[in-house]
């Protein structure tokens, strides 16, 4: 049986003060079979690791640069991240792709970035609402993923994660239905094992967008949505607690 995976990504917020309140929750939090992991901002990421010593959380980093290092200011290696002692970096967040003009390009090179320094990537993947509507949701999501696997290898989803995350329904309070959910994971899955049955059977794939306390039991009861990428919500610790005991 795969495990569950809840991962909150606290995205530009918090100070401080506010990661202390949240973490004095959070190092407490143990769930039987599921692993939960944090993307805090990357000012507090050596903070976040310090503290969760010894608790069940992982730390992971928002996103690195593709370069092992150089003359790219403001960026951040894989390599950094690892020696700080994160375990996991998402890559391909839809706002990455949006703001920071990331291609597919791009994303394949950060997801071989942080394989080839040991981190678990989370390649996230997603149509906007106008693909939706144009009927295009599977072909954008199969595209986003083809482009990582096809530079990547299948093999390497061993040591990876995808989330699947409409960007329609990120920020937004409007989450996919849970058969929609299940009917893009279902896809993802089969897409992979096409490829490989061991790796598709062995593959975590994360819903996102706009998960709740109050939603989040529905999304995961579908059979290939193995737990979810939860951004707003992980900010509140008893959200975040039982949304984890959702999954
Ligand atoms: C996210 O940022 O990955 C996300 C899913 O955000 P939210 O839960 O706030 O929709």
């Amino acid at each position: 049986m795969r495990r569950r995976v809840v991962a909150g990504n606290w995205k530009m917020h918090g100070s401080t003060a506010t990661i202390e309140r949240l973490l004095d929750a959070l190092v407490q939090l143990h769930v039987p079979n599921t692993d939960i992991l944090v993307f805090p901002p990357i000012a507090y990421l050596s903070t976040v690791i310090e503290r969760t010593k010894g608790s069940g959380l992982a730390v992971g980093a928002q996103n690195i640069h593709a370069e092992p290092s150089g003359a790219f200011t403001g960026e951040v290696a894989a390599e950094m991240v690892k020696d700080l002692g994160a375990t996991h970096v998402l890559v391909g967040h839809s706002e990455r792709r949006r703001w920071f003009g990331e291609t597919d390009a791009i994303v394949a090179g950060k997801f071989a970035a942080a394989l080839r320094v040991g981190l678990m990537p989370i390649l996230c993947v997603g149509e906007t609402s106008a693909e939706r509507d144009d009927g295009r949701a599977e072909s954008v999501v199969m595209a986003q993923l083809d482009a990582v696997v096809a530079t990547a290898g299948v093999a390497t989803l061993r040591q990876a994660m995808v989330a699947y995350e409409p960007v329609w329904a990120i920020g937004t309070g409007r989450s996919a239905t849970p058969a929609d959910a299940q009917s893009m994971h279902s896809a993802i899955r089969a897409r992979i094992r096409a490829l490989d049955a061991a790796v598709a059977d062995g593959l975590a794939v994360l819903y996102g967008g706009s998960i709740t306390d109050g939603n989040a039991a529905a999304l995961f009861a579908g059979a290939d949505v193995d737990g979810g990428l939860v951004g707003g919500a992980s900010l509140n610790a008893g959200q975040f607690e039982n949304i984890c005991r959702a999954a």
